[in-house]
């Protein structure tokens, strides 16, 4: 799928990044993302003058680990899609689901399966505390 959900566990949240670096540090980022992008959502490739910054993780389960893989600017729309939740608590979760359907090419009824199955999963992560592994951010080659 090209626009995955990505939902954070609870014990997870505002533990990202900015826990290790400055806001200078963080802005410094952006900066070096968002030239790069030059105004394209690096996940449905819309042209936009104002993009999202995020960090992308993926998760191990057994050892309840959530890593850091890379860092992606993207447009509103996918924002909203890879971030469900927030996209309901900001009335936008309609706008989100057929942004999700559009880009993956899905049918209302498998998007709603597949969101269904996301907020499963991200229930279940929520009941325990997973470490959090920023070490990658050394090794992506940024200059922050
Ligand atoms: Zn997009």
């Amino acid at each position: 799928m090209k626009l995955e959900i990505a939902l954070i566990p609870k014990s997870s949240w505002y533990k990202g990044i900015r826990t290790i670096l400055t806001n200078d540090q963080v802005e410094k980022l952006r900066g070096q993302l968002f030239a790069k992008a030059n105004n394209i959502c690096q996940i449905c490739e819309v042209h936009t003058e104002s993009l999202f910054f995020t960090e992308e993780y993926k998760f191990d389960d057994i050892y309840l680990t959530q890593t850091l893989v890379k860092f992606i600017a993207i447009c509103e729309d996918c924002h909203l899609a890879r971030h469900m939740g927030l996209a309901t608590i900001k009335g936008k979760y309609s706008r989100a689901v057929k942004h999700f359907q559009k880009v993956n090419d899905l049918s209302i009824n498998e998007a709603k399966t597949i969101i269904s199955a996301a907020f499963t999963l991200w229930r279940h992560r929520s009941n325990y505390n997973y470490y959090i592994d920023l070490v990658p951010i050394m090794f992506m080659g940024l200059d922050f």
